[in-house]
């Protein structure tokens, strides 16, 4: 048997600790893309690993229906860090799911079909949410989709005005988008989705399973708008490693989300692990970091890649440079003679989504890298 979707990396990782992994030869890197910002906290953290493990020694699983003290910590940690009056809450495995939910809950809610997505926009892989993903590579293979979704150009409030209508059950949108190729919206254009939404009686979908658990300098990259969303969805680092998605709601939703299920929902090994993520988070203010440091990386990163860089683009430690050649042989190089893990973002966007825990003596030995790298 051999696994056939991802391609092998030549490195077999072991071990990891904090920003830092180690291969099966004691080889040190720098982890740079936290297996797509999927560690916030770093690898291997103690209070999130105890958690687990000590859940382990009581109880792996048994279904959501019945409460365990885990998943009831976890939803008064979530209803104490969500945005606004977003207080209900759907747990789940991955972010295609958190996302998928999102849009049959609007669907049912609303009453309506359609739904307007952006373009370059990334939201998932499963049939519903893949059909509100751009990018054609990934859906014609598998098409036909779900019908009724429209792409609208993003950080247009005009575009979005005149797609978004009564029929419209929701509008998807990444705060900053992330396989798009780090681009931010700006405020004004989350706000105006916000009133259009709100004129048409859409739902307002924001997808933070990148942008969200402090990866940009606060909890939820839409607090630095101030816009609250109807749903916001969230996943990657939510559980800093272990495999789980959210699905935020407000009351209006939650009140007539139709019939929804899953037999993993909120199981109690990744609940203890997702409490003692989202605690640590808040506890130790580390979305302060995460906008202290990437602001210092991103300035570094200007200053000395030049002209070599067309634009360093983000907010916190969720940052894109756009390079002048393709993205994926200066990564290999960065990995094989710097030991440096980043990640794409499209053909030359070199992404960078660090664990927030990662200090300004390991940013200044990406900037190296990467400077050399491009060189
Ligand atoms: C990764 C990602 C997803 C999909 O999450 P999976 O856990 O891979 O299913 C959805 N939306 C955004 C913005 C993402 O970055």
């Amino acid at each position: 048997m051999s696994g056939f979707v991802f391609s092998e990396k030549p490195i077999q990782i072991e071990r990891g600790d904090g920003a830092v992994v180690y291969d099966d030869a004691g080889t040190e890197y720098l982890d740079m893309g936290a297996s797509y910002a999927c560690v916030p906290l770093g690898h291997s953290h103690e209070a999130v690993d105890t958690a687990a493990k000590e859940q382990i020694d009581d109880l792996t699983y048994v279904q959501a229906s019945y409460p365990v003290e885990a998943r009831t910590r976890l939803y008064d940690t979530l209803a104490v860090a969500a945005p606004g009056d977003l207080e209900n809450v759907w747990l789940c495995n991955s972010g295609t799911e958190a996302n998928e939910a999102a849009l049959k809950f609007a669907r049912s809610a609303t009453g309506d079909s359609k739904i307007v997505a952006t373009m370059q926009g990334f939201h998932g892989r499963t049939m519903g949410a893949l059909a509100t993903t751009w990018k054609d590579k990934y859906k014609k293979p598998y098409e036909p989709l779900i019908g009724d979704v429209e792409f609208v150009p993003y950080d247009d409030s005009e575009a979005l005005a005149d797609a978004v209508d009564d029929e419209t059950a929701a509008v998807i949108m990444e705060p900053i988008q992330g396989e798009g190729g780090i681009h931010p919206a700006s405020a004004e254009y989350l706000e105006s989705a916000r009133e259009i939404t709100d004129e048409a009686g859409a739902a307002l979908i924001f997808d933070e399973v990148q942008t969200g658990m402090g990866r940009t300098g606060t909890l939820w990259a839409c607090e630095q708008s101030g816009v609250v969303p109807d749903v916001l969805t969230t996943a990657k680092g939510l559980a800093n490693g272990f495999p789980m998605g959210a699905t935020l709601v407000a009351d209006w939703i939650a009140e007539d989300y139709g019939s929804h299920a899953s037999t993993f929902s909120g199981g109690p090994v990744v609940s203890a692990a997702a409490e003692a993520t989202v605690s640590t988070l808040v506890e130790d203010d580390i979305p302060s970091h995460a906008a202290d440091v990437g602001q210092y990386l991103r300035g570094q990163l200007r200053e000395e890649l030049g002209d070599n860089a067309r634009e360093v683009r983000g907010e916190g430690l969720m940052i894109g440079v756009e390079i002048k050649r393709g993205a994926n042989r200066v990564l290999k190089e960065l990995a094989m003679d710097h030991q440096v893990l980043a990640l794409p973002a499209g053909r030359t966007v070199v992404r960078l989504l660090p664990p927030l825990i990662v200090d300004e003596g390991q940013a200044d030995a990406v900037v190296a890298a990467l400077s050399e790298a491009i060189d």
